[in-house]
């Protein structure tokens, strides 16, 4: 018999919100500062992933980077970092958010950044069975013109696995502003790509931002979007729609100081009906992987088994990948999640009604 927290481990995974950054281990992290002499605050990762506020945090995201300099250093981090998901929560599929402009800012072309990063997720692919997309991620830090070269990039140099257009980190202002890319997303959309943005997270975010993304860019997902409860008209809007949410429950709790229980936004947001699902955001940051985001977050949410079935599957319906494979997901994971059923603890359930 399986206990609920060891079921909800267990559930077949798709991860839609995962910065490829933040899939290196701590220990790798640490060993490469070392080796190439990348000066971090403190070794001891209790002190090195604690952050104040997403500011803070991004000051920490920023200095990852500046590790990972070698076509090596990304392909090992590619690959080791499916195989520690497939460990720690049975992932079965992933997209990750990619920075090329943090790199070109160290010298690494777009290509020679994108290369080893598709080689070891291929390889990972291969042996473990896990599909994989990339959206490339404009640095909000970055100029709307600097956005566009961005995508031209994608369209001069493209990719089967590049499929999508999104939007990271803060303006030098500290807001999320996501129109300020509009020109950046018209282009990518004119060329066929999928579209997605980090809006309605922060504490200066609103519900305006998550509207923005969808009504002015045209987005079909949203990176967090929590704001959008204080606008009652555009949650029925986006359940009528079913626009996918990528939540991060666990980096909530690091960043905002949300409380993990039944009523936190993401809960909340999953009972309004909207199409939520959770990933890790920043796995070695936050000290989470994709399991703990189910076992922690979900549970602490008050979710119980069938709610945590239609997570796992919301995490189907909004990837970017094409109609074959998401039916092949969802068969296995229909096929896995009998299995599970058979096997949990009668009366199971989740660790406060919601
Ligand atoms: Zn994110």
């Amino acid at each position: 018999m399986l206990a609920y927290r060891d079921y909800l481990r267990l559930l077949p995974k798709t991860e839609l919100h995962c910065h490829f950054v933040s899939t290196l281990s701590a220990a790798r992290l640490i060993s490469l500062a070392d080796r190439y002499g990348v000066e971090l605050p403190t070794t001891d990762p209790e002190e090195l992933f604690a952050y104040d506020d997403l500011a803070d945090f991004l000051v920490a995201f920023r200095a990852a980077t500046d590790v990972l300099r070698t076509s090596e250093d990304l392909a090992t981090t590619a690959y080791d970092g499916v195989r520690a998901a497939v460990i720690a929560g049975n992932l079965r599929y992933r997209e990750y958010g990619v920075n090329p402009q943090y790199f070109a800012a160290r010298g690494m072309g777009y290509r020679e950044f994108l290369e080893p990063v598709i080689d070891g997720l291929r390889a990972a692919e291969r042996d473990l069975g896990v599909g994989f997309r990339l959206v490339v991620a404009i640095n909000r830090r970055e100029s709307a013109g600097s956005a566009v070269e961005l995508v031209e990039q994608m369209i001069s140099h493209p990719y089967p696995e590049v499929v999508a257009l999104g939007q990271d980190d803060l303006t030098p202002e500290n807001t999320e502003d996501p129109g300020r890319f509009a020109e950046a997303y018209a282009l990518a959309k004119r060329h066929g790509f999928h579209l997605t943005a980090h809006a309605g997270e922060t504490a200066t975010a609103s519900a305006e931002d998550v509207r923005v993304a969808v009504d002015v860019l045209g987005v079909d997902r949203i990176d967090h979007g929590y704001r959008v409860l204080d606008d009652p008209e555009l949650v029925a809007r986006l359940r009528e729609r079913q626009l996918p949410f990528a939540t991060t429950p666990l980096s909530t709790r690091a960043l905002s100081g949300w409380a993990l229980d039944p009523g936190h936004r993401i809960a909340r947001m999953i009972r309004a009906g909207l199409n939520v699902s959770v990933s890790t955001d920043d796995g070695v940051f936050f000290r989470t992987d994709i399991g703990r985001e189910y076992s922690e977050g979900l549970f602490s949410f008050g979710i119980d088994a069938e709610g945590a079935k239609a997570v796992a599957l919301a995490g189907i319906d909004g990837a970017f990948c094409d109609s074959d494979e998401k039916a092949r997901l969802r068969a296995a994971f229909h096929a896995e999640f009998l299995a599970l059923d058979a096997l949990l603890e009668p009366g199971a359930h989740a660790a406060a009604p919601a």
